[in-house]
């Protein structure tokens, strides 16, 4: 490996960090690199000149607006079944919802989601203070 192939392996991982949304489309793309590895600088580039041509194809907003709320729910099916999956804040409080309702402790929860037992308790007594709320006033 030369300096020069290490400073654009380093380059490419500031330009597109382990959440980039394209990351697992490049991914999919590189055949030649190693078994866990991140695509290379030729593969990001056609992914992203791919996306780019969608985009000006069907005349695309450049930056898309993110909902908030909005939950991919395949992406909390395949977290919800350990996969190591990047969720937003409403998907990771669907994905401890679900796994609550299939009756998982809060720890097992924790442990199917790669997280910790602290926070899927602070998730979960969020989610079921409203009811026993409703209870209390009833
Ligand atoms: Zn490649």
């Amino acid at each position: 490996m030369t300096n020069r192939h290490r400073v654009s392996v380093r380059c490419v991982r500031r330009l597109f960090p382990a959440n980039h949304p394209l990351l697992p489309v490049a991914t999919r793309l590189c055949q030649h690199r190693k078994p866990g590895a991140d695509p290379c600088i030729t593969c990001w580039e056609l992914t992203i000149r791919n996306d780019e041509r969608v985009v000006v194809e069907f005349e695309l907003p450049r930056e898309v607006e993110t909902d908030r709320f909005y939950v991919d729910e395949i992406a909390v099916e395949r977290a919800c079944r350990g996969e190591r999956v990047n969720l937003t804040r409403a998907e990771r409080r669907a994905a401890i919802e679900l796994l609550h309702t299939r009756r998982l402790s809060p720890s097992q929860i924790a442990r199917v989601l790669h997280t910790n037992d602290d926070s899927v308790r602070a998730t979960l007594s969020a989610i079921v203070r409203p009811t026993s709320q409703l209870r209390a006033v009833a």
